[in-house]
């Protein structure tokens, strides 16, 4: 019997759950030319607009110049660079920590860090809303893994009483496709009297939240006592590609030793390093552009409001709006469109059954015009697709 792709295809394409690629025809920005158009973008993670930045750019052109391309091999025989070695430690210096360490991308981190410190007959415990990077890497482990309700300490605590043994906590700190924060303090008391220990992944959350931009843990004033295991992204608000994990020495040597994702793979471009130590620098000293984003965040939820926009409770720059139905947001998506505006339809599994979304995205790179300009769309399409 061979693979019967096409009755998948179809089957994906009938349940409106079939994805393609758009080609986007220029740099990353509020302005985005897709198929010889240009549209008004809110849909990337790209929240502080470092992703096109020129000195993020000159820093990557510089580095190449000095430093070539490739790594060549592994972090491990001859792939860790100056660049790699010097962005770990401002990553570690900025969050707070001991040490940390580099990986190619948020998804390799995750399963990196998940693998290496979790056995079978351990415990992990997941927000129900968790990245698909983190429940692939508890899957990996080989731990029991049980999830919790969406932010529900209740539920959290009837789990962390029924497990015996090493137990993590996994959560997003900022829900990739809700906006809202986990409500860490409460989740690290909990932890606290069980012994457990907490894993946060602030692929939203580095460069945005936080009066340095350190993220999640800087915004609730928490340690790496309190959360031994920070995750970050550089693909988002830092504008590049790669991820971090940042905790004790003890932590990091672990994972050198033990992460398969770790060890058995190139380490990524030094060029791209030194890009990143530019974007580092920038979203660390240059809080005009996260007060902006907050400014934007403030326009586009007030005025949302008064529209009677289906908005959901989220102080970050994620702010999607609930459409339910995934038929019925891809066509207010593509209405959108023909108005100029890219926003992308969210459907499940990345969110759950009956959650499809238009999950809009502000960045510091947008006017307030523009914002502007995006609710006019909005409160357009909303009308039309009312009584439909
Ligand atoms: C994007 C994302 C990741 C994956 O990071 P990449 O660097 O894109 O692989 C992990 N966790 C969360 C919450 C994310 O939003």
């Amino acid at each position: 019997m061979a693979f019967d792709l096409a009755g998948r295809l179809a089957a994906q394409q009938q349940a409106q759950r079939y994805r393609r690629h758009v080609c986007v025809q220029g740099p990353q920005g509020p302005l985005l030319q897709i198929d010889g158009r240009e549209y008004l973008a809110f849909a990337s993670n790209d929240y502080l607009g470092l992703a096109s930045h020129p000195q993020v750019v000159e820093a990557l052109q510089q580095g190449a110049g000095r430093w070539g391309v490739g790594g060549g091999s592994a972090h491990l025989v001859t792939g860790h660079m100056q660049p790699h070695e010097e962005l770990a430690q401002a990553l570690a210096d900025w969050t707070g920590r001991e040490a940390a360490l580099l990986f190619g991308s948020g998804y390799q981190a995750n399963l990196a860090v998940l693998t290496a410190l979790l056995q079978a007959g351990d415990h992990l415990l997941h927000d129900r809303l968790n990245h698909a990077s983190l429940l692939d890497g508890g899957r990996l482990s080989g731990a029991r893994f049980q999830r919790y309700l969406h932010n529900d300490m209740t539920s959290l605590a009837g789990h962390l009483a029924r497990c015996q043994g090493d137990t993590m906590i996994a959560t997003d700190g900022v829900f990739s496709m809700d906006g809202d924060l986990a409500p860490l303090p409460d989740i690290c008391t909990l932890a606290g009297q069980h012994g457990a220990w907490v894993m946060v992944d602030d692929a939203h959350g580095i460069g945005v939240l936080g009066e340095s931009g350190a993220g999640t843990l800087e915004h609730y004033g928490l340690d790496a006592r309190q959360v031994p295991v920070l995750m970050g992204t550089l693909g988002k608000a830092l504008g590049t590609s790669g991820a971090f994990v940042a905790g004790s020495r003890e932590l990091i040597e672990s994972l050198i030793q033990f992460a398969r994702p770790y060890i058995y793979t190139t380490s990524s471009s030094p060029a791209v390093a030194c890009a990143t130590l530019a974007s580092v620098r920038l979203a660390r000293e240059d809080n005009d552009r996260r007060a902006h984003l907050q400014e934007l965040i403030r326009l586009f939820r007030h005025e949302a409001a008064l529209l009677g926009l289906p908005l959901v409770d989220s102080p970050t720059a994620i702010q999607p709006l609930l459409v339910g139905d995934s038929g019925r947001a891809l066509a207010m998506s593509q209405r959108l469109r023909e108005l100029g505006i890219w926003v992308t339809a969210i459907r499940p599994p990345t969110v759950p059954e009956g959650g499809a979304r238009l999950r809009i995205t502000l960045t510091a790179g947008h006017s307030r015009e523009q914002v502007e300009q995006l609710l006019t769309a909005l409160e357009q399409v909303h009308g039309e697709f009312a009584n439909v």
